[in-house]
């Protein structure tokens, strides 16, 4: 379940505690405009010196505008205090000021990005960057096949890749394309006589 649809659907005691969450993009501005308009309070934890640098500035102009959001910048949060599993506090630590400072928090909600599922690769052949996402592009005419002839990648977990939906589903479609042309090839390839054959 969305962590965000249980807020909501909490009642008033749950309306009432504090909310915070933590992130400077576009994921925690659209939850925190959201919150907001659920629950009484919301703190918008940030590491970075403002909300410009990773997130758009509609998300910006809205986020500003609503009185029951507290941006906290150049903070993060340093320990989780609570009972029995539940969160009763935070306590966060400001860069700017040196200050650390305890809010009452019962609901925390985290969008720092994303780790891709991609460690099952790993032993495969095909390769990764860094972090983890799928390197395309090997091949100049299939821009979406790995470094493994007919193994392709497309979406969130490619390498380079805007992390948009409609960016995953235009590349759903590329990709078809793409698997035609190396189908095609293939089976140009099998009809050549062997002693033709390129490898
Ligand atoms: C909080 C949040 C807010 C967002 N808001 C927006 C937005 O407003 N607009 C926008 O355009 N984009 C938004 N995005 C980004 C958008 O969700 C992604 O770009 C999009 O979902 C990518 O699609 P995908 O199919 O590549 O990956 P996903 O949607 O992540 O799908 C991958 C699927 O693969 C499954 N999977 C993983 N590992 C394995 C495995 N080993 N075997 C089988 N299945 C596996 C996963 O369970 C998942 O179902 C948001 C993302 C988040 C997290």
């Amino acid at each position: 379940m969305c962590p965000l649809l249980g807020v909501a659907a909490g009642g008033t005691a749950v309306r009432r505690a504090g909310s915070a969450l933590v992130g400077g993009g576009n994921s925690a501005g659209q939850a925190a405009v959201y919150l907001s308009s659920q629950v009484a309070k919301v703190r918008l934890i940030v590491r970075g010196p403002g909300l410009e640098a990773n997130m758009s500035r509609y998300l910006v102009e809205r986020i500003t505008a609503r009185p029951n959001v507290e941006i906290l910048t150049e903070t993060t949060v340093t320990a989780l205090e609570g009972q029995d599993g539940l969160l009763e506090a935070i306590r966060c630590h400001s860069h700017r000021s040196g200050e650390e400072k305890k809010f009452a928090i019962r609901h925390l909600f985290l969008f720092i990005g994303a780790d891709p599922n991609t460690e099952w690769l790993s032993r495969s052949g095909v390769m990764l960057d860094d972090k983890g996402f799928v390197r395309a592009g090997a091949n100049i005419h299939r821009p979406l096949e790995t470094n493994l002839p007919g193994v392709f990648t497309i979406g969130d977990v490619r390498s380079g890749s805007v992390k948009r939906v409609a960016a995953a589903v235009g590349e759903g479609a590329q990709v078809v394309a793409e698997l035609h042309a190396f189908l095609a090839e293939l089976g140009d390839r099998a009809r050549l006589p062997a002693n033709t054959r390129r490898h």
